[in-house]
């Protein structure tokens, strides 16, 4: 179904905590999470409220293909908080005993990862604990004190492959490589964006951080040039600078901000991602309607959004 494709859907675009209400129908209520798969390869990009659908289209798209094979993916998270964690108990492939799932995040160690979700998420918050889980979990953590960490995901391995940046560089043609930059740009414990390539096309994703004046000048090397930037852009420009409700210092960006960070990298498409939980189908279009007819290659992304780039 994926041979040979690089395909990225929405599956929760909204920030900070779910809204479900009739004025929220258009752009959707879930929390962060993007579903990609490269050549048949399955990376979920955080796992907010959108993982519950998430998973249900991919066992839609098992059913139709009719792949009866051990089930794989891996999960990519940007960092811990609640609106990119709190789908994951609920995802219906972490109860399928033939699930290989690896989760990776910034964290001390794998056994500290597994740690922080169990005690955020299973011990006195859901019926079951981490332990008794049915899928094959790995926990994998990402140091943070270097970028120098790759995953490649091989035709022919099931499991990924971690390596660093000089391992990603030997990396073969048909194989999926992964890559990630640490970031101090959001409170408390700072943020990881993930960049994804394959077939040259390269797909980032950077959620969760309030970027510089002028914009940051790491994350526009780690995006350079890239096909798809996915930004953080939970504010307006006036509400961002409001003194009123004040919200620099929060960790987010404004959409100026977000284009100031594709403008830098020279990505040929950005896409807006986590929106304030105050903005409403009527409030993003009106934003879209001010931002996106100036220029082209901005997309308002919507939940269940379909990008293409392969
Ligand atoms: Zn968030
Ligand atoms: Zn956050």
């Amino acid at each position: 179904m994926y041979k040979n494709k690089f395909v990225v859907y929405f599956k929760g675009v909204r920030g900070s905590h779910p809204v479900a209400h009739k004025d929220f129908m258009k752009y959707g209520g879930n929390t962060a999470c993007v579903y990609v798969n490269v050549n048949n390869k399955r990376i979920i990009l955080d796992a907010g409220s959108g993982i519950v659908n998430a998973g249900n289209q991919i066992r839609e798209e098992r059913i139709l293909t009719q792949d009866k094979s051990r089930f794989n993916t891996i999960i990519l998270l940007s960092h811990l908080h609640f609106d990119h964690i709190s789908g994951l108990p609920f995802f219906n492939y972490l109860h399928n005993p033939e699930a290989n799932i690896d989760i990776f995040c910034k964290a001390e160690s794998n056994e500290n990862l597994k740690q922080i979700l169990s005690d955020f998420l299973f011990n006195q918050s859901f019926p079951l604990n981490i332990d008794e889980l049915k899928s094959n979990i790995t926990f994998n953590s990402i140091n943070v004190s270097n970028d120098n960490f790759a995953i490649i995901l091989r035709d022919e391995d099931t499991r990924p492959v971690i390596t660093n940046l000089d391992g990603a560089k030997k990396a073969e043609e048909n194989d999926v490589v992964i890559t990630s930059m640490y970031s101090k740009m959001h409170q408390k414990n700072g943020v990881n964006a993930y960049k994804i390539s394959y077939g040259g096309k390269t797909l980032v994703y950077a959620t969760d951080r309030e970027s510089y004046v002028g914009g940051d000048k790491l994350l526009s090397s780690f995006a350079r040039d890239c096909d798809l930037l996915i930004h953080d852009s939970q504010y307006t420009e006036c509400d961002y600078n409001s003194i009123a409700n004040v919200k620099q210092g929060f960790g987010h960006s404004s959409f100026e901000m977000a284009i100031k960070e594709k403008e830098n990298s020279h990505a040929k498409m950005l896409a807006f991602f986590h929106y304030d939980t105050n903005y409403n189908d009527e409030k993003i279009d009106e934003i879209k309607n001010s931002i996106i007819n100036k220029t082209e290659s901005l997309i308002m992304t919507e939940e269940n959004q379909k990008i293409e780039l392969l």
